[in-house]
């Protein structure tokens, strides 16, 4: 029998995979799975075996041998592999970089997988108090000795606080003034035996629909208003599983939200729960992945990047706020982490729990044509009532900081009541331009489409789309004169206007800016949570995971935003928006009442949220998508290209374009290209193409004709572009 040949998925942008003889020594079969160290030009590399393989394109004298199997088992077992396959076919992404992606960083690198635990230095017991003074003629020892006054550190931390730390430890080490540990990195919680509360008719609907799926796939979608016992649905769920040995994995769209589900998640279980997010470093995050893969972890919280787990025993997936755009990665490989939880749960053959207050639209789609169980949960836990929405008409108002008279007397009124006050705008700064009120200039950024937004604590004008930062001009730079005026509001702006108004109460504001610094959010809850202060302005931040209970007041300053963008997913975006911030607030013995200006009260789609509930907007928002076919009833791919020359990126596709004419099938329109909607950012221009299908399959089939042609133009090596499935962003 002829030695096979590997076939290995190697961190490139190549659409392939490489082929290699096995090494000269293997310690262990060859098995899918394994990664082996490889030689690749004049370097090496490291690249997992996704197939073997008989014969190869090339000559078998041209094939270089792998220099050394890493592992002997397979690192990522068969299920894992199956879905990464699939993510490469699917997204069409080059298959190197989809392996990757489910790789920890470290283990992207020659090293074994059989890391436990983390070591953490940290000062030995008998020497803790010992004067620093001590250490003065060495003052590595020093910096070190007091970095240590903290707390026990990892390698990492070290590497980021100090510069050659490891020669310095050594010797204290060997003095015996601090030692190291080996600590596993998953504590195991005492469990604070909290009970279960006894489920509403509702809840219980749920949790009996989910312990009663057949064994294999279901999809189920869990739709309540924030506070109608969903996390205690998941909870009931996952007990069930964990009582038949089984693993569940829960996946959040941000890292604010893990902290919260784990805490209620320890207060309930004993079992070892990993955590991954971004927050993690990288032999954490390591430490994490290895135990759900031995199978330690009964449970994994995770963003996105962990529906790419491998877990031995699983037997249930949870998306948590399904409809959030953050679950989508939206650059690299661009993935959807809801979709692929339902696509790993179909494969392999296990229910999935989509849970959201504001479902999206495909979600819906797919309740609507059968394929996906709605569970329902209509009314808060607690039995206190949504709040009812109100639009507030601004046209012709007396408008004075982004406030209208009537939400003013509102506000009034709720604070005398003793209540709190939310007001959301999702605008950061204090104004998104300055303007010379003599000549009509405004701040532009020199690298972008786009206004730099005026900081005026700061004294700084900023760009949000390429970070540019420049000093406020005392002066316009056109002009020369002194009148330079904010335009339009920002929350800094409301915020400042606010204090002047009812500092009395202490007003907060919260927002990408003023939550920057660590641990700045947990001190600004506790200040809203004591009641310390009262008015609350902030961005989206506000409208997810916390909870408020003592506002009773709810104002969107501007839903306008949302009603006339290009983006045909912005008027769904604006309505989860609104009832995921009004869900934010209110209890039992204290209903509230949300407020929402608007320019365009009579907008039908804003009439039916607001007079009737999210469920007829997203009708009427599915029949609109229906008549001009667009995603659910349609499939979208999205191909952007940018490039430092202007005409560049529009000539190249152009002729990609021309490409998927020749290539296309009925039901597959190409449309453009254009310009993107900002056309200049970070100093380069852009266009894209928009590819769309009318059925799947005639989309995937063109994306896979296209792609080999498209690869060879000249041009695709002189812009960057990518290649978008499923976008969600249209820019
Ligand atoms: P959601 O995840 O939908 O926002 P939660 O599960 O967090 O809702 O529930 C909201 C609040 O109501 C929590 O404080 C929770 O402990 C409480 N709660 C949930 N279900 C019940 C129940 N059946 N009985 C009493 N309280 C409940
Ligand atoms: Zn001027
Ligand atoms: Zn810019």
């Amino acid at each position: 029998m002829p030695t096979p040949i590997l076939r290995i998925a190697i961190p490139s942008p190549l659409r392939r995979l490489f082929d290699y003889l096995p090494p000269a020594e293997m310690p262990g079969a060859a098995q899918v799975g394994q990664r082996y160290l490889l030689p690749f030009g004049r370097t090496r590399c490291v690249g997992i075996l996704v197939e073997l393989a008989d014969s190869s394109e090339l000559p078998r004298e041209k094939l270089r041998p792998a220099l050394r199997q890493i592992d002997q088992t397979p690192l990522l077992d068969s299920e894992l592999m199956g879905l990464l396959g699939w993510c490469a076919e699917y997204y069409h992404h080059p298959p190197g970089e989809v392996f990757a992606a489910a790789t920890p960083v470290l283990l992207r690198q020659d090293r074994s997988a059989e890391v436990v635990g983390i070591l953490r230095w940290s000062q030995h017991p008998e020497r803790v108090g010992m004067d620093v003074g001590e250490l003065r003629r060495a003052p590595k020892q020093q910096q070190l000795w007091t970095l240590l006054q903290q707390g026990p550190l990892d390698a990492e931390q070290l590497n980021r606080l100090m510069e050659g730390w490891r020669g310095p430890m050594k010797r204290m080490q060997e003095q015996g003034l601090v030692h190291c540990e080996e600590q596993p990195c998953l504590v195991v919680a005492e469990r604070q035996a909290d009970r279960a509360p006894s489920l509403n008719p509702a809840q219980q609907v749920a949790v009996d629909a989910l312990h009663g799926v057949e064994e294999g796939f279901s999809a189920l979608l869990l739709e309540g208003v924030t506070g109608s016992g969903k996390t205690e649905v998941y909870l009931h769920a996952i007990e069930h599983i964990l009582a038949q040995g089984r693993q569940v994995l829960v996946l959040v769209p941000e890292i604010g939200l893990t902290p919260q589900l784990h805490q209620r998640f320890t207060r309930r279980f004993d079992c070892p729960i990993a955590l991954l997010h971004s927050g993690l470093n990288d032999s954490e995050r390591l430490c994490a992945w290895t135990m759900a893969r031995d199978g330690q972890a009964g449970i994994v919280i995770g963003t996105r990047s962990a529906i790419f787990t491998p877990l031995p025993r699983l037997g249930l997936i949870i998306v948590d706020e399904e409809h959030d755009a953050s679950l989508k990665q939206q650059d690299g490989f661009r993935y959807s982490g809801r979709d692929l939880a339902v696509v790993r749960a179909q494969r392999q053959g296990l229910p999935v729990l989509l849970g959201s207050a504001t479902p999206s639209l495909e979600s819906l789609a797919n309740v609507r044509a059968g394929r996906y169980r709605l569970l329902h949960l209509p009314e808060r836990a607690g039995g206190a009532s949504a709040p009812p929405l109100r639009l507030l008409d601004m046209r012709g108002q007396k408008v004075e900081d982004g406030l209208s008279p009537a939400l003013r007397n509102a506000m009034r009124h709720h604070l005398h009541q003793g209540g709190q006050v939310l007001l959301f705008l999702n605008r950061r700064g204090f104004a998104p331009t300055l303007l010379c009120h003599e000549c009509g200039w405004v701040s532009q950024c020199r690298r972008c489409d786009a206004h730099l937004t005026y900081y005026a604590r700061a004294g700084l004008l900023r760009c949000h789309h390429c970070g540019n930062e420049q000093r406020v001009p005392a002066q316009c730079p056109d002009c020369g004169s002194l009148d330079l005026r904010p335009l339009g509001q920002g929350t800094e702006r409301i915020e400042q206007a606010l204090q002047e108004q009812f500092g009395g109460v202490g007003v907060l504001r919260i927002d990408r800016d003023t939550t920057r610094r660590k641990g700045a959010m947990d001190g600004m809850l506790e200040s809203i949570h004591s009641g310390s202060h009262r008015i609350l302005i902030g961005t989206q931040m506000l409208a997810k995971g916390h909870h408020f209970p003592d506002v009773t007041l709810v104002g969107i300053l501007d839903a306008d935003q949302g009603l006339f963008s290009q983006d045909f997913r912005a008027s769904e975006r604006m309505a989860q928006l609104i009832v995921q911030v009004a869900g934010r607030a209110g209890r039992a013995e204290r209903p509230g009442e949300v407020l929402i200006q608007t320019h365009a009260p009579e907008h039908p789609l804003l009439r039916l949220l607001v007079e009737q509930d999210y469920r007829a907007f997203a009708e009427a928002a599915l029949a609109e998508r229906r008549e001009a076919l667009m995603p659910p009833y349609s499939h979208l791919a999205l191909i952007r290209a940018e490039a430092v020359a202007p005409n560049m990126p529009m000539d190249f596709l152009r002729e990609v374009a021309e490409l998927a004419r020749g290539l296309a099938s009925g039901g597959v329109y190409i449309l453009g290209p254009i310009p993107a909607p900002m056309e200049r950012r970070a100093g380069r221009t852009r266009a894209q193409l928009l590819l769309q299908g009318e059925n799947r399959q005639a989309l995937h089939r063109l994306l896979r004709a296209l792609l080999p042609p498209l690869e060879a133009l000249k041009l695709a090596r002189k812009c960057r572009w990518s290649l978008d499935v499923d976008p969600v962003e249209l820019y």
